[in-house]
């Protein structure tokens, strides 16, 4: 099979994929949350495990979608196993950091997050066995990037969430030029090339 029906065949999973994580996102943003979403797959494409920001409702400034994905997928999966998961938003350090942990062998994102990009800050680490994640992006961005706007519509005039408003406003600012084709690509990370071209 050549790379390119691959990738098609990557692209049309990843798009009914989003649809999921886009849920969640909704289900943040309905409970006030910043609205991210987040599934986890199985390597066949069943549906392992769903999340979405809870750090407004638990404190926890760790709470990401991604983050309580796993949590929630704890127990569930062979050692070894191989995951997709699926993001509304691009994953920070932490989260990319913790797909690398969990065998994670695919990363499908919605919208680019320009500042914080974890998916081109974070390196792979060198041990032998160490594996990297292929990157999709801008896979429905656009869809993703309403529920941010909905988000400044609903809290209009709430002083209460100055820190969720700074870190929306950037990404909003950011992304107001949305690609519309979805992106396949391994380079976002620095060693991609490498173990591309081994
Ligand atoms: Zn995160």
């Amino acid at each position: 099979m050549s790379t390119t029906s691959n990738q098609l065949e990557n692209l049309a999973n990843a798009s009914e994929w989003m649809l999921l994580a886009l849920e969640q996102a909704e289900r943040a943003l309905s409970t006030g949350e910043a609205p991210i979403g987040c599934v986890l797959l199985r390597a066949d494409g069943s549906l392992l495990s769903a999340g979405f920001n809870t750090m407004v409702a638990t404190g926890n400034l760790v709470a990401h979608a991604e983050i309580n994905a796993f949590a929630s997928a704890a127990g569930r999966t062979a050692e070894g196993e191989a995951l997709i998961m699926v993001s509304s938003l691009e994953p920070c350090v932490m989260c990319t950091g913790a797909a690398m942990q969990a065998g994670v062998v695919t990363i499908v994102y919605a919208l680019k997050a320009p500042a914080d990009s974890g998916t081109s800050r974070v390196k792979p680490p060198e041990s032998p066995d160490s594996t990297l994640p292929k990157v999709i992006g801008n896979v429905k961005a656009d869809a993703s990037r309403k529920l941010f706007t909905d988000w400044i519509e609903r809290h209009a005039g709430d002083d209460s969430r100055k820190a969720q408003r700074r870190f929306i406003d950037q990404l909003l600012t950011l992304t107001a030029t949305v690609p519309i084709a979805p992106r396949v690509a391994v380079t976002d990370l620095p060693y991609a090339t490498r173990l591309a071209n081994p």
